[in-house]
């Protein structure tokens, strides 16, 4: 248990406060309020059928599903709350939103027809710099939300570095290639995985990741993200 005055000097360093709009948060708020959470630009796409983030994936590879929860605008809330999840270690507000949509995707198709969560994941000298994956931890809120399991350990990140010796700077940059593999094909086998990310935008790296996956046998995928940009 806290005591009072640890309790009294952890609300200094990280006062009640909303994420978006600074106002004092109140009774069971949390992270947000409510009225800046009942503004927060939602797409619905999970709603829609061929909706406008599935053009980004459509003949790139096979997909179920495709729905991201927020619409991603230059100096907007959800910048400004990505910006703080990200850079600023408030892996609350990741795990909030995960949980938020969570609650709105659990009774929809998306969920009851997969099997499983897994996060895109992350180098991990990046995630120990940063001391989280902030796909993991967004993935993690939508889990226990929809009570959908979630895999953090069989798709891993490698890089590719090709032979570099007379490269400038720049192309050496250009030539570092991301890659995915996965460590046990077996526990993937037959299962519709649902992919999970940050904020789509060309969305490479979840191609990259639905081809790996996309290898094992009768392995459906679809696509969650916490934005897009719009
Ligand atoms: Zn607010």
């Amino acid at each position: 248990m806290l005591t009072q005055a640890v309790k009294n000097f952890i609300s200094l360093i990280y006062p009640n406060l909303c994420n978006v709009c600074h106002q004092s948060l109140l009774g069971d708020e949390k992270v947000i309020c409510s009225s800046c959470t009942y503004k927060l630009p939602k797409t619905n796409f999970h709603k829609e059928n061929d909706n406008e983030m599935e053009k980004i994936f459509l003949g790139r590879f096979p997909f179920e599903r495709v729905s991201a929860f927020l619409y991603f605008q230059k100096g907007g809330s959800v910048q400004k709350l990505i910006h703080k999840f990200k850079y600023t270690g408030q892996r609350n507000i990741g795990y909030f939103l995960g949980k938020l949509y969570g609650y709105e995707l659990k009774d929809t198709d998306i969920i009851k027809q997969a099997d499983l969560i897994v996060p895109v994941p992350m180098h991990r000298s990046k995630e120990k710099k940063r001391g989280y994956n902030q796909s993991e931890v967004f993935a993690a809120g939508l889990a226990e939300a929809t009570s959908l399991p979630i895999d953090t350990t069989n798709l891993v990140k490698t890089e590719k570095t090709q032979t570099q010796t007379k490269k400038t700077r720049f192309v050496r940059w250009e030539n570092v290639e991301t890659v995915f593999s996965i460590k046990n094909s077996n526990l993937f086998t037959d299962k519709h995985i649902i992919i999970v990310d940050d904020v789509v935008t060309t969305g490479a790296t979840l191609e990259a990741c639905a081809r790996e996956l996309l290898k094992i046998d009768n392995v459906k995928i679809s696509i969650i993200t916490m934005a897009v940009a719009s």
